[in-house]
């Protein structure tokens, strides 16, 4: 059996590792402030149980922990995760008076969250495509709130009918980081036909533009898909990509998921990492996948 792997490696956007860049760069300001404070260190993430797998060493250090509590935060000094923080954390983090080391927040939700303002600035309300579960939406919200606005979440074509804005209100339409394109263009027709006044900012990252279509192409070539991932914003978006052209996807956190069964009278296999798995672990479900057809 033959197993294609999607190898990022010279992609744009996409370090060697494998992992995006975001992740990538979070990790290495991770491990350079273990270097430079030692220990009693905090990272406040949005998903602490995942910061530190694409970074076994910093899972096995113990100067380092990562929470989504901050009332258990007291004398550690403090990073902001990948993934952001809400504004009520941050005034909280300040309220407590905790020493902030850094802010690992990936550049794209930066990027995002400036277009956030911009737009309700400009007094638009704000509409999110995005999916309700992506660990994002909190962050998203929690900025609206202080701005005193509502905001609506698109995730399919159907719910454009349930934004409760009249025609002539302006509307301001910001994307999930990870937002699939091709879901995008069909939700943006219906928004532009039922709204007469909207400012658009595509705040989708780099990665998932490079990374998506990978997943299309390899879906399209291969009997059965495996996705190597536990994010619900990337990993879900390359299930619903793999799934709009494969029957046979199956998803899995760790080799060890992996099922003999699901390849069985297979000839050509193809697999992929999430943006936060690393090529290595990709390699290592490749090497399991042969020895299960062998
Ligand atoms: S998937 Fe994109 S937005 Fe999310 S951390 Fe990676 S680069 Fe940043």
């Amino acid at each position: 059996m033959e197993v294609v792997k999607v190898d990022f490696k010279g992609t744009k956007g996409i370090p060697p590792s494998g992992l995006c860049v975001g992740v990538h760069r979070a990790g290495a300001m991770h491990q350079k402030m273990v270097e430079k404070y030692g220990n009693g260190i905090a990272v406040w993430s949005l998903r602490p149980e995942n910061d530190f797998i694409a970074f076994k060493s910093l899972e096995d250090e113990e100067g380092i922990r990562s929470t989504n509590d901050m009332d258990s935060i007291k004398d550690e000094k403090l990073i902001y995760g990948v993934r952001g923080a809400p504004p009520e954390i941050r005034r909280q983090a300040k309220e407590q008076g905790l020493e902030l080391l850094a802010d690992a927040t990936c550049p794209f939700v930066i990027q995002q969250e400036e277009a956030e303002l911009e737009l309700l600035d400009q007094g638009c309300h704000l509409v999110i495509l995005s999916s309700r579960t992506h660990h994002g939406i909190p962050r998203l919200m929690g900025i609206a709130k202080e701005k005193e606005r509502e905001v609506f979440i698109v995730e399919k074509e159907e719910d454009v009918a349930d934004i409760r804005l009249t025609r002539f209100e302006p509307v301001g339409v910001i994307v999930q980081t990870t937002f699939w394109m091709e879901s995008y263009t069909g939700i943006m027709s219906r928004i532009l036909e039922r709204f007469a006044n909207v400012r658009i900012r595509n705040t989708a990252c780099i990665d998932s533009l490079q990374r998506l279509p990978k997943v299309e192409e390899l879906a399209r070539d291969v009997e059965a898909v495996v996705i190597f991932g536990w994010t619900e914003g990337m990993t879900n978006r390359m299930e619903e990509v793999a799934r709009a052209f494969n029957d046979n996807v199956h998803r899995i956190e760790k080799v060890d998921d992996l099922e003999r069964s699901w390849f069985t009278g297979m000839s050509r296999v193809g697999i992929v990492g999430a943006n936060e798995t690393t090529d290595d672990l990709v390699n290592e479900a490749v090497e399991r996948i042969k020895s299960m057809a062998a």
